[in-house]
This record gives C-alpha cells, structure tokens and sequence, in this order.
C-alpha cells in the first residue's frame, strides 16, 4: 500500500490517474497547479514512471507540495479519521 494511503495523507491520485490538458499537459489532477510533463515532449511511460516520482514522493511526506497547495478535494495533511 502505497504511503498516501496510510493514516498521514488522503490522496492516491498520482498513483492511479493522470489528467490531460487538450494541450498535451499532464497533471495527476485538475487541481494541480502545474505541469508534470507534456505529451508533445515526454512519452507517457516516462512521465509515469519518472516524473510522477517526484510528485509521489511529496505526498509520501504527508504534507502539500507546490502543486497541492490549493487543494481542497483530498484534506492532505489529516488523519483519515479527521476527513471523515
Ligand atoms: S492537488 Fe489534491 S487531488 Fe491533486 S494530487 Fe495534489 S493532493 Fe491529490
């Protein structure tokens, strides 16, 4: 299980979904202030694999990273009990 899904965190989207702008932009959510790569630069395995990383990696500490922070849909930084 990854550790988004443990008590700390409440988001599992950056490993189960991508968003895709009609410009090629990929996020792992609409609510993701940024771009994590392009479909006109970056093959989709790469972005994936490598460039999600990072963002996974952020969630993994349990707090909002740079993309996050307007996030309103996911209750980072709350317990799981706390979202409820
Ligand atoms: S913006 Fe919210 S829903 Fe999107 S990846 Fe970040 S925490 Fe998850």
């Amino acid at each position: 299980m990854p550790e988004c899904l443990s008590d700390k965190a409440y988001c599992e989207l950056p490993w189960r979904a991508m968003y895709v702008t009609v410009e090629g932009t990929v996020k792992p959510c609409c609510d993701f202030r940024v771009g994590v790569g392009s479909l006109r630069l970056h093959r989709i395995g790469d972005i994936w694999l490598n460039r999600f990383e990072a963002v996974r990696a952020i969630l993994n500490t349990g707090r909002p990273g740079p993309g996050c922070q307007s996030c309103n849909t996911t209750k980072l930084g709350r317990t799981r009990e706390e979202a409820r």
